[in-house]
């Protein structure tokens, strides 16, 4: 009997150090490769244009084309999973199931039930650490416990990693022994757009590892000044690989691989980030209920006192806070947003428009090009300070002096504010303060051209103080 296996890819669109795909091709003689476009998560996008799709779309074709030219195919189908996967394990007459591990509550669900029937009928499933470097029961504290504390649990994942030898493992692939399939329906050559009701549209960062790769060798350049140069938007010098990681174009190996080439304070930060980025997967791993709720559980008793309506303002850059709006419009334009940022207007939306941080959460979930639910759920319940190892309550974040001091110049608000391009570097943080003269010369009038704050910052900053206080 052939020894036939199924590689499913999800989250790691990639066909070069590949944990499940390696194995797969390792332990079969013949191995198939396959991508479901899920429709229980398609059908709760709220829009027919997502980028995230077209980027999905363009990674998936690079990975056709360069199973094409090996003679193989990849299997494209549209539906549930928990039909697709045992219907097409079927068809080929699979005896193993491949895939890499995902730490999200919904999808460990998925792979615990399709793992459960196939397992009844006697088919072999294989299941691997790919997505992350360090899995939740690999880094943990003196009590054998998941850290709740990033330092520890940096200075443990640190350790780990020193102790191990050629710990950077790259997983080789042998596409050789891919197979293709007759029914593959190509996406080169059938409209798959059509089939999952989806517009194709341009993206500001294209999928695909070609770039993923390129990008990433020429963060080599800067990455040095990346210690420096990380909290200034406008300088755009961080690495800009989150959604290449997040889809799996790139390895996480190749991202930990780049960090530790080099000893300086740059390399070092930057591990010390994906070191966060492995953390938020662990907490969501370990404590799926953050999903929904608080991880400090006191903090679900908060009485959120903002209105639907300051929400909405959030949303579409409309807040009179030059920084915010810039931020948000940045997002809604393009799908991305610097980290100063999302933790500026993170901070904004729960401490000083007092809106609860699950509905900014859902936002960003809708818009990100990046968006991943265990470094965006950690990243705003940090900010919210309901979350693990998060900011104290009391610190609330100026948004004049954020503005003032990571944007200095007004060089990223006239970017996404041009309105506002023509006020001074002074008054381009407040242009509210700015008198009729000057409004006259900027050619913007405030309350017309551009709003007026929609709240006081220091009336909004002692409501916060008191809502997160009444709960103590
Ligand atoms: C409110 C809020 C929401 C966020 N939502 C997301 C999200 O949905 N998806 C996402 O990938 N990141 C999220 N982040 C983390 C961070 O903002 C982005 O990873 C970063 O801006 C991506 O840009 P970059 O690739 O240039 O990062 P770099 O600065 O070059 O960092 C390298 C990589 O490290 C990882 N990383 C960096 N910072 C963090 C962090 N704080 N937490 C987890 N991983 C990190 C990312 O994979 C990133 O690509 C969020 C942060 C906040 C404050």
């Amino acid at each position: 009997m052939t020894m036939k296996n199924l590689c499913w890819i999800r989250r790691d669109l990639r066909l070069h150090d590949h944990h499940a795909l390696s194995m797969a091709l390792k332990n079969g003689e013949e191995t198939y490769i396959t991508f479901i476009f899920d429709e229980t998560i398609l059908k709760k996008l709220t829009s027919p244009i997502d980028r995230r799709i077209t980027f999905i779309m363009d990674s998936l074709k690079e990975i056709e084309v360069s199973l094409n030219k090996l003679g193989a195919s990849l299997i494209v189908r549209y539906g549930d999973p928990k039909v697709e996967i045992p219907k097409l394990v079927d068809e080929l007459k699979i005896n193993g199931l491949y895939f890499n591990r995902d730490y999200e509550p919904s999808a460990k669900k998925r792979d615990e039930d399709i793992t459960k029937n196939l397992q009844k009928k006697g088919i072999d499933i294989f299941s691997f650490k790919d997505h992350v470097f360090y899995e939740k029961t690999e880094v943990l504290n003196g009590q054998r416990e998941v850290y709740k504390v990033f330092t520890p649990y940096k200075n443990k994942w640190l350790e780990t990693f020193r102790s191990q030898e050629s710990v950077v493992a790259n997983y080789k692939c042998n596409l050789k022994k891919l197979k293709t399939n007759k029914n593959s329906n190509s996406l080169l050559k059938v409209d798959w757009y059509k089939i999952i009701n989806f517009i194709e549209t341009e993206s500001i960062l294209k999928g695909g590892t070609t770039h993923a790769l390129k990008r990433l060798e020429n963060f080599k350049k800067n990455i040095s000044n990346y210690k420096m140069a990380r909290d200034i938007p406008a300088l755009n010098q961080t690495s800009n690989l989150s959604a290449y990681i997040r889809m799996g174009n790139l390895s996480i190996r190749d991202m930990i691989r780049m960090s530790i080439e080099g000893f300086d304070e740059g390399h070092s930060t930057w591990l010390s980030e994906i070191i966060w980025r492995d953390f938020y997967q662990v907490i969501l791993d370990a404590y799926p209920k953050v999903e929904t709720h608080c991880f400090k559980a006191e903090y679900d008793k908060i009485e959120w006192a903002g209105s639907n309506a300051h929400f909405k303002l959030w949303c579409e850059g409309k807040t009179g806070y030059p920084i915010v709006d810039a931020a948000m419009r940045c997002l809604n334009e393009s799908g991305l947003m610097h980290n100063r940022l999302r933790m500026v207007v993170a901070s904004f939306l729960t401490k000083t428009l007092l809106v609860d941080w699950r509905k900014g959460e859902h936002y960003f979930a809708e818009k990100l090009l990046d968006y991943d639910l265990a470094a965006n759920n950690g990243g705003w319940q940090w900010s919210a300070s309901t979350g693990v190892d998060a900011q104290p309550y009391f610190r609330i974040f100026n948004p004049y002096n954020q503005s003032e001091k990571f944007d200095s110049d007004g060089l990223f608000i006239k970017e996404w504010c041009p309105e506002l391009k023509l006020f001074s570097s002074k008054l381009i943080h407040y242009p509210h303060e700015s008198d009729m003269v000057e409004q006259i010369e900027a050619k913007c009038f405030i309350g017309k051209d551009y709003p007026h704050p929609i709240v006081s910052y220091k009336g909004q900053k002692e409501k916060a103080l008191a809502m997160y206080k009444a709960i103590k």
